[in-house]
């Protein structure tokens, strides 16, 4: 009899964890999808995104969601986007991307490299101002850029040289999308070029559309379950947005990151909104964090329960991995808390092992680290689908889904035992 009950108790825990795992994969998968346009602002691929969201939270079951608007600038490519160079035309997302500042621009320019073991800016200026190098694209190693920041300043400006735009070179074989300087546009276009890129070609051709949004309006998810005292308070964030589109045809679909992280706090909410806790509970989805953070600065500038009620803020970003080490950062105030959550990772195995970082300004934990609140960052690092890290690789099918349920445990039985 024992043993048949024990038999049926693991039934019932098997089956609330294959249930969470379900729901955690269908909203990774629609958040991935073409649909939402890599949840970027083109498109209103972002927005699209949150409004799917705000329902999810509600058939969750929990007893309140907000949405919470916000306004940033950024910069868009919604249209043309196509390179050639010596008449070879480049794949959008694998070859080439732009800099996400970079203004669009149309035409057939020459190509000018620059030599990296003999550099000399006086001659490379000299050059660049005869005729013959009249609108050139200027082709670089990106590193090389760096060290000579002054000159490649100068390269940008139209007033002080005549070089139409630049090209910068990566060893990458695909190269990875940014948009956290999105928010201003250049005066001349910036192409980034993968290792494929010839090392002697005489020109390029650009038919390149990008679209400035200015005081865009985006909005942060906020979902609330109502624990039994209302005098502090847990918050799960994790940032719903992504890098958007590159063209009309290429878009990132970022479903580790972040549709993991945001697929495991409507999980979360899930859970909470079926077993009432003792404390209320948010969750947090943010917009704009591909854009520099900008929903979580928001909403730390303007949160809907003080900030010093917050007894641990749990921030998932990209846990749709496969590494049994997990990577964390914990804030100041949080490492008390973490101290503990080592001693369980321990006793149950969640993973091999929580390693700590140094805390950084790289995702939505960290304006709430500056103001002082318990935080952890909990991102698994390094595994196989690590290395598609802000590419168009880094979808729905080059996912993993190990690092889903001891993450979800690791944090549901912290907080069951966290005074
Ligand atoms: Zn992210």
């Amino acid at each position: 009899m024992r043993r048949l009950l024990t038999i049926l108790l693991r039934c019932v825990a098997w089956s609330a964890a294959a249930q969470d795992l379900a729901l955690y994969k269908s909203v990774v998968k629609e958040l991935s999808s073409a649909k939402y346009r890599g949840r970027g602002y083109a498109y209103d691929g972002a927005n699209k995104a949150g409004r799917y969201l705000e329902k999810e939270f509600r058939k969750a079951g929990v007893d309140e969601v907000v949405c919470q608007p916000f306004k940033l600038d950024i910069n868009t490519f919604p249209g043309k986007m196509s390179v050639e160079v010596d008449g070879r035309e480049l794949k959008a997302g694998i070859e080439f991307v732009m800099r996400e500042y970079s203004p669009g621009g149309k035409g057939t320019y020459p190509l000018y490299y620059i030599d990296t073991l003999n550099y000399n800016a006086e001659k490379i200026f000299a050059d660049l101002a005869r005729p013959e190098n009249k609108d050139a694209f200027v082709v670089c190693d990106f590193f090389f850029t760096y060290k000579h920041a002054d000159d490649f300043r100068r390269l940008q400006s139209r007033e002080r040289c005549q070089n139409a735009g630049l090209i910068y070179t990566w060893n990458d074989e695909v190269l990875k999308f940014y948009k956290a300087y999105g928010e201003r546009v250049i005066e001349k276009p910036m192409i980034w070029v993968s290792s494929s890129f010839p090392k002697a070609a005489r020109s390029v051709t650009i038919d390149i559309e990008n679209e400035f949004l200015q005081g865009y309006e985006c909005f942060n998810v906020i979902a609330k379950v109502e624990g039994k005292r209302h005098d502090a308070c847990y918050v799960f964030t994790a940032h719903y947005d992504h890098l958007g589109v590159l063209g009309k045809k290429v878009f990132y679909a970022g479903a580790h990151d972040n549709a993991s992280g945001t697929a495991a706090i409507v999980t979360l909410a899930a859970h909470y909104a079926a077993h009432q806790p003792e404390y209320d509970m948010y969750f947090i989805a943010f917009s704009g964090e591909d854009a520099n953070l900008r929903g979580s600065e928001w909403y730390a500038e303007h949160p809907m329960a003080p900030l010093q009620q917050i007894k641990y803020l749990f921030n998932l970003d990209m846990i749709g991995d496969n590494n049994p080490v997990q990577y964390c950062e914990v804030s100041e105030q949080g490492m008390e808390g973490f101290r503990q959550m080592e001693q369980l990772n321990a006793k149950n195995h969640y993973f091999e092992r929580l390693n700590r970082g140094e805390l950084a300004g790289n995702s939505d934990h960290y304006p709430f680290a500056q103001r002082g609140v318990p935080c952890i960052f909990l991102e698994n690092e390094g595994g196989d689908a690590f290395a598609y890290y802000h590419t168009v690789l880094d979808t729905w099918r080059n996912a993993y889904f190990e690092s889903y349920e001891p993450t979800f445990k690791l944090i549901t039985d912290f907080i069951e035992q966290y005074k």
